[in-house]
């Protein structure tokens, strides 16, 4: 990497992929749309790429010697706090509103037997075009051990289904109904480990119901991720509390959410939405949080893994490292990383360095290019 070249590698014969203003505002950002209440906090700002601004500017661009590429984990943000809500619940839909109001992008796992609840296609159909992520929480939410499944809480299962058949189901329905490009993660229902499995073929990650916080450096498993699940009546303190945690620790918390009082349809471990909506506000007020959904975070944790085991080589003194996307991941993603100098590259462009103190980094490009 001390051997000095020219820039061979930066001849602009392919144009960068997924970059540039292609995927600037593709997205509605959670909030826009004036879903109705009032929020006290301005909409999250969003960089180029599909994610959120931290905290902080105004840093030069490194002008030292070519090397030490290092990712910022969460965005370079402090932590990462991820608001999951599980089954689809009558009190999600009809709090729906309250909840977009925060301003914070949600992940809802529907299952999907219960389409035939009043407005529930309507409502994860506008939870898409609001920014939300749809996941996957199967057909019918049974338990699974690894062989069968059983105690089903929605719907009637057939006796010939499969687990696959649950699962790929739910995802048809999603795609078929919600105007979601694709489907790239699930919960596990019951927090059954055993989903694991099927969910490691189809998708980026699964999220578990066991209680833990993820760390950047990707020893969590990420087919059965942990949460903080919310208790019967539990508080924006404790929720704060939780947050807290994760902030001083550098780690990504996942809330889970079931049933949202006032509802007359309480169907487990009942939370008010105004402890519910004060807790995401509380992310949200700390300023350097990434407040995002299970599938841009776990894409992110992914990605920096995928190019932290990437063993560079180095050709002409420029410095190469590849890597392959797994399955179920989604594309259009984006890390940041920094490096003590030189100049970074994908497909013979330069990338732009950005004053917060990084360069955004396409994953859909499968390499990065450090020249001297
Ligand atoms: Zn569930």
């Amino acid at each position: 990497m001390t051997v000095r070249s020219g820039f061979s590698m930066l001849i602009l014969v392919f144009a960068l992929p997924a970059c540039g203003t292609a995927n600037k505002g593709a997205r509605p950002l959670p909030g826009d749309t004036g879903g109705g209440g009032a929020t006290t906090l301005p909409p999250i700002v969003m960089g180029q790429h599909g994610l959120p601004v931290p905290p902080g500017g105004a840093v030069a661009k490194p002008a030292g010697t070519a090397g030490n590429l290092a990712v910022l984990s969460w965005a370079g943000f402090k932590a990462a706090v991820s608001w999951t809500f599980d089954d689809g619940q009558p009190s999600h839909i009809a709090h729906y509103a309250e909840l977009q109001a925060t301003g914070v992008p949600m992940t809802f796992y529907v299952t999907t037997a219960n389409a035939g609840l009043a407005d529930f296609d309507a409502t994860w159909a506008q939870a898409v075009r609001d920014g939300h992520e749809i996941g996957n929480h199967t057909v019918h939410h049974c338990h699974y051990d690894g062989t069968s499944l059983s105690g089903c809480t929605s719907g009637s299962l057939a006796a010939t289904t499969t687990v696959e058949d649950e699962i790929d189901q739910c995802t048809t329905h999603i795609a078929s109904n919600y105007g979601q490009a694709g489907v790239w993660t699930m919960a596990a229902p019951f927090g059954d480990s055993a989903y694991g499995k099927p969910a490691a073929a189809r998708f980026l990650a699964n999220r578990g119901a066991y209680t833990g916080l993820i760390a950047p450096d990707g020893n969590t498993d990420r087919f059965n991720l942990p949460c903080y699940m919310a208790v019967d009546n539990d508080t924006a303190a404790r929720f704060g509390s939780q947050t807290d945690i994760a902030r001083a620790g550098g780690k990504w918390l996942i809330f889970l959410i079931h049933t949202i009082t006032p509802t007359s349809d309480n169907w487990y471990a009942p939370v008010d939405i105004a402890d519910v909506t004060g807790g995401m506000t509380y992310g949200r007020s700390q300023g350097d949080v990434w407040m995002g959904t299970v599938a841009d975070v776990a894409a992110y944790w992914v990605g920096q893994q995928l190019l932290a085991a990437a063993a560079p080589t180095v050709t002409g003194g420029e410095t190469t490292w590849a890597w392959t996307l797994p399955a179920g991941f989604p594309p259009g993603k984006y890390l940041r990383v920094k490096v003590d100098g030189g100049t970074l590259a994908q497909a013979g462009w330069p990338l732009e360095w950005d004053e917060h103190g990084y360069y955004e980094v396409a994953l859909d490009a499968g390499a990065l290019t450090l020249v001297p």
